[in-house]
Parts: C-alpha cells; structure tokens; sequence
C-alpha cells in the first residue's frame, strides 16, 4: 500500500536531551535519516554504561524504504550510533563532510564493520535521495566541516540548522553561508527544525579566534614554562591555532591521547590541519626537547577517567610528570555533569605543583551553539511557516518556542516534541500523528543491556546484596542449613539469624517436593526478607535466594541457575 503523501519527520533522539540525535523524514515510501548519535552516559544514571545510543527499531521496520543517512556533522551526539545502526540494519549511505566521513570511517574500522558507500559532499552541493533532494549548506561550528541542510521534498521544504554558531571570523575560512540561508528563505520554508542548545544566552557567542588570543598571550607570558593545552580533539581549529602559536615563539608541539593523535592524524591527511616539518613530535620523544620549547596538546579537558590529562594529574602517566615548571591550560567548559570530575582534576593538577588555567578565568574557550540573537538571526533569514525547536532539553525547546512566537510564528505552528513523536506536515497543518518505538538504547562493551540490567546495578551500587544459600537434603527434601551472605550490607550478627530461621520457617511451610515449587518458595523468601531489611535497616538490597540440593552425604553440589 502506498504511504500518504505528506511530510512526516519522526524524532528518535535529540529532543528533550541534549545527545543522540536522529530524525528519520519520510515523503510517501522514501525515508532520510538526519544524523546517528550517541550520549555519553553519566555514572550516576547508568553505571557501567559505555554509551547510550537510540533505539534503532523504527529505521528496522523500514529499512527497505531508507535511501541514506546523512550527516550534518562530526560530533559524537551526532555520528556515534553510526556503527550500530550499520551494525543493526546492514549497508545504508552516508552522506557529509570528508572530516566527518573520516571520523565515521575510522569508528567503523575500529568495530570491523563493513564500509558503507560514502559520499563527501562540499557547502552547496545537491543530493538526490528518493523524493528528498538534500543541498549541504556550510554553517561555523566547534568542528569543521558542518552544515545546515535545505532538505526540498514535493510541494514543500525543510530547513534543519544542525548545529551552528555565527562566527563571522572563522579560523578555517569557512563561513557560515548566510546569504544562501536567505535565499532558501526567500524560497519558502515549509518546516524548519531548529538547534537550541544556547537559547538561554543572551546575544552572540565569540570567535574561535578570541581563544588563540588568549592562548597566545598565556604561552608569550611564560616563557620559561612547559605548556599543556587540554581541549576537544575534535576542534580542529583550536589545534590549528596552537600549532600556529607554537610555530611563531619556537615550540614544538607533541599530541597526547588516542583521540588526539587520531583526529589531528586524520585532519592531517585532509589538509584540515597543517604545520611545518619538525613543529610536531611523537610524545615519547618529548625528553629530547627542553621543557620550555615544548607544547602538549592532549584531550581529557573533561576529566574523563580514562585520558591523557587524567593519568597525567595522578601520575599515572609514562611521559607527562607534571610538576611546579609546568602551566596546565583546560580549554574547554565542563559539559553539564562532568563538573566535579572536571574540579578533581583541576585540584590534582594544583596538588601535582603545576599552575592551572581554566574556565571562568580567562577566556580559554567559546562555544560552538548560538546564543539569542543567533537564533534570532537564523529565525529570521529561514522565516518558516512551521517551526519544531530541537537539540536541547525540554526547557531549551519551550525557550526557543518563546522565541519563534516573539518573532511572529504561531503557536499552533509550532511543535514541542519528545523522544519517539512523529509529525505530520501537509500545506494546512502540522500534526502529531503518533509515537513509534523509540528511546535508549545502552551499550555495555560489545553487548547492548536494557533497563532491567540497569535497575539491578544501581540497586547493587545503592544497598548492596544478600544471598540466601538454602541446603536442602534431596533424598527427603528437608531443609539442612541456611547460610547468609551479603555484599554491599552489614546485617548484625543476630538480625542475620532471625533472618536465618525465618527462612527455615517459610521452607517448613512451603511444602517444598519438587521442582516446580522452587519459583513461588523463592518469591517468598524475596519478599520477606527485603521487608524484614527494609524495617529494621531502610535498605532495600537485591535479595538473592538460591537453593542448593545435596545428594546425601557426598560433598557434591546442584546448584540451580540462578543469575548472580
Ligand atoms: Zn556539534
Ligand atoms: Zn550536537
């Protein structure tokens, strides 16, 4: 049958949250998928969870009708389920910048999948893909290479911004293409899917090129000093313009950390990153160069655990020692819940003797998203019939509703959407047609877990877990003894014997014989002794009941398989 011919644009992440955004745009049988991303996780929500990305169901049920994927750019939140949706659902497409293409290549090299047809696309090129035909459209961001895309389908059109600040002053010369946006403006925009990120700042950001101001005022005033500029890997131009610094006072510099090494390896080969022969050596070589002739660049600039910077604060590292010589420069912000790791780096780096530069002292780092008046700006080149506000969380999305309706949009031309909705858009409306399957999807190493999984972890995290080992005689199935055990959870010595006999009676009154019995005695024993625990203690532990049948004397032991 065929699908109805309207405009339909279903939101599989990104909305609601700020990371793994997806947008999977349907015209009749034809679907487009906008970016794969990731999130990262945070301890606190899913303990040892190494990434979060969508629930990739809905692209499964219509794989035969996706035409691509196309990529607005580099970022994590926006290529980071890439592997496991071509994991998921086989050869698809993918359509963006080299840059972006090269750090797509290199994630899927790393997974041993399979590479898909890739297509580089510049600012101002046009792809066909079933009824959509998608044009590229340079904008500046904290990564080259990005773009808006003008995304025309029969009888309408559709303006997604991706992610985007206006710097008039880009460090790569790429500007943002405004004077295009306007004449897709000009054009008519039906629907307009529009970043949000910073709607709660006022005015505009600041160039990128304000940063290697400062970080060229920092490495001109100490110059007896080693430096350590920690920032995202991914923001090419920063690098750039450290190398350029560097270059002009007589440093060398040396990269620190995979990420580092591989994207500026990367951009390298692109002819995105760029410095003369000698500039950069190999960190393990930096002995060889006086302290204040050198200059590090490593990634850990959010304290994640695992970094360069990281090992270096602790003195785990086999190349860096940091001591009172060297000037540590953090030249990123704390992404929100990543603060305290961030502020126990900071305080490692002091204790380790060095001097620290970081955020709110100097202007060390600019965002990549737009501020209001941006926003404003960009509202008003497009000057959309329609309006959904995306890439931010809820309070972000009803902001920029704000906004749009201060510049003249209706509000029942505007959609606030969640994690799963899908719109409808026709020459008269814009409608919630349903919700499809979608949400969180939680990679741990090479498996995905569910929620389940997770509930069980942070259960064990908060309250611990007791097992109860019941002994039972298999020949006359009498219970012999029961043994408690717990992890996580003191329980006093008597408390553990009343728990003890308690379950000795539940047995007695269970009428244990056989098998089937095993799930409703276990039940029971669950939920009296999480009660009992929870009255005396406010704890609620995982509680874990395994029976254990011995044969008679001998000293060997059936387990049934109780999952512990
Ligand atoms: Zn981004
Ligand atoms: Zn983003």
């Amino acid at each position: 049958m065929k699908k109805q011919k309207q405009l339909e644009v279903a939101f599989l992440g990104g909305v609601g949250e700020i990371g793994k955004n997806m947008t999977a745009i349907r015209y009749a049988d034809d679907i487009i998928i906008v970016d794969c991303g990731s999130t990262f996780p945070s301890m606190d929500d899913t303990p040892g969870i190494d990434l979060i990305i969508p629930d990739f169901s809905f692209i499964k049920e219509n794989i035969d009708n996706v035409k691509g994927i196309f990529i607005t750019h580099g970022h994590e939140d926006h290529i980071g389920g890439v592997p496991y949706l071509l994991s998921e659902c086989g050869n698809i497409p993918i359509y963006g910048s080299s840059l972006t293409l090269a750090l797509i290549k290199h994630k899927l090299a790393e997974k041993k999948i399979d590479i898909p047809k890739l297509n580089a696309v510049k600012g101002g090129d046009v792809k066909k893909a079933g009824a959509f035909s998608v044009e590229f459209v340079n904008v500046t961001h904290s990564i080259s290479g990005a773009f808006a895309l003008s995304i025309n389908y029969p009888g309408g059109a559709l303006f997604h911004t991706g992610d985007y600040k206006i710097d008039y002053t880009p460090v790569d010369g790429e500007s943002i293409d405004l004077a295009r946006i306007a004449e897709i403006g000009n054009s008519g925009v039906t629907l307009m899917l529009g970043e949000s990120t910073n709607i709660e700042k006022k005015g505009t950001t600041i160039s990128e090129r304000e940063v290697g101001v400062t970080l060229e005022r920092i490495i001109e005033t100490n110059p007896d000093k080693r430096i350590i500029i920690a920032t995202f890997a991914s923001n090419v131009n920063r690098v750039q313009q450290i190398i350029n610094i560097c270059q002009r006072v007589g440093r060398r510099v040396a990269f620190d950390g995979r990420s580092m090494v591989k994207i500026s390896e990367i951009a390298k080969s692109l002819k995105m990153l760029s410095w003369q022969e000698n500039t950069v050596l190999d960190i393990e070589d930096i002995k060889d160069v006086e302290p204040n002739k050198l200059c590090i660049i490593s990634t850990g600039s959010q304290g994640e655990p695992m970094s360069a910077l990281t090992r270096m604060a602790n003195g785990e590292d086999k190349e860096v020692v940091i001591g009172d010589n060297d000037v540590v420069v953090i030249s990123s912000q704390p992404i929100p819940g990543n603060e305290k790791a961030v502020y126990t780096l900071i305080n490692n780096l002091y204790r380790c003797g060095a001097k620290v530069l970081y955020g709110s002292l100097e202007q060390l780092h600019v965002s990549g998203h737009a501020c209001q008046d941006e926003l404003k700006l960009m509202m008003s080149l497009v000057r959309p019939k329609y309006f959904i506000p995306v890439h931010g969380e809820f309070r972000h999305l009803k902001k920029h509703e704000e906004l749009a309706m201060s510049m003249g949009i209706a509000k029942e031309n505007i959609k606030l959407v969640d994690i799963g909705n899908r719109i409808a858009i026709n020459k008269k409306s814009i409608q919630f047609i349903d919700s499809v399957e979608a949400g969180e999807v939680y990679v741990d190493g090479d498996s995905n877990v569910d929620s389940l999984v997770l509930k069980d972890r942070k259960q064990l995290s908060r309250d611990g877990v007791v097992i109860a080992l019941l002994n039972i005689n298999v020949e006359n199935r009498q219970l012999t003894s029961v043994d408690i055990l717990t992890r996580g959870i003191v329980l006093e010595e008597e408390f553990s014997e009343f728990i003890k006999s308690m379950i000795a009676d539940i047995f007695q009154s269970s009428a244990y014989k056989n098998e089937s019995e095993r799930g409703g005695l276990k039940n029971g024993i669950r939920k009296k002794v999480a009660r009992l625990i929870l009255n005396k203690l406010k704890q609620r532990p995982m509680i874990l009941p395994l029976l254990i049948e011995q044969i008679k004397e001998e000293k060997s032991q059936e387990s049934d398989s109780e999952e512990i």
